[in-house]
């Protein structure tokens, strides 16, 4: 991990430099804030700290600009305790802030804790998006259904409706949870809605097993099991 030190002050960096080299982070150390946006490009680091008080910019609008182009965790190093100098790092972008004089063994936390928290994504799994019920798939995501591989061109409010049955998959739920959660309405007149928006999604799916009625309930989304082809 790359660790870029924006810290005019040569004591201060010098530590600073020392305990992240033991931490084993690879570092750079710049004087200004200048120096410091420069290096964003050419070393490319993991996290930036940086100290708010340097001779050619104040820290903040350094950080501004930082966050203004990249995602780079960013955290305040500032002599400065007072708590608003805490609300506006958080305000300009930065991701933490530490106060001097403060322990290696606390950065180094710190440091740790900010880069898992800001973790691009996409190095970690993906958010489950798609719901598979044999040759249905629903992918909440891109608000799209595939029957069999082929797309099911729903409604917004069918879509809707068929991702909230589909959540319990098996349950049986009363109508007007459905309309409360789903139309956001207890309007009794909707349930007409209701029933005219559960026979399209049906034949839109081509069978009318996926959502079973529940007689005096409500229905129930169910994967048909379906006969064994050619037999
Ligand atoms: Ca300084």
């Amino acid at each position: 991990m790359r660790v870029l030190v924006i810290e005019d002050d040569a004591a201060v960096a010098d530590g600073l430099i020392d305990g992240l080299n033991y931490a084993n982070f690879e570092t750079l150390r710049v004087a200004t804030g200048g120096a410091g946006l420069a290096a964003l490009a050419t070393f490319r680091p993991d996290i930036v700290l940086l100290d708010l008080g340097l001779p050619d910019m104040d820290g903040t609008d350094v950080c501004r600009a930082i966050r203004s182009k990249e995602q780079t965790p960013i955290i305040v190093v500032s002599a400065r305790d007072d708590e608003m100098d805490r609300v506006i790092a958080l305000e300009i972008g930065a991701d933490d802030y530490v106060v001097k004089p403060f322990g290696m063994r606390e950065l180094v936390a710190r440091i740790r804790a900010v880069s898992r928290r800001t973790a691009s994504p996409e190095t970690d799994a993906p958010p489950a998006t798609e719901r598979r019920f044999g040759p249905l798939v629903i992918d909440t995501r891109a608000q799209r259904v595939l029957l069999a591989d082929e797309p099911v061109h729903l409604t917004a409010k069918e879509f809707d409706l068929l991702v909230y049955l589909s959540d319990e998959p098996g349950a049986a739920l009363r109508r007007a949870d459905i309309l409360h959660d789903v139309w956001d309405t207890n309007w009794y007149g909707t349930t007409k809605t209701l029933d005219a928006h559960i026979a399209a999604i049906r034949k839109k799916l081509g069978d009318p097993r996926w959502i079973q009625s529940v007689r005096g309930v409500g229905f129930r989304f169910e994967q048909p099991t379906f006969a064994e082809p050619n037999r």
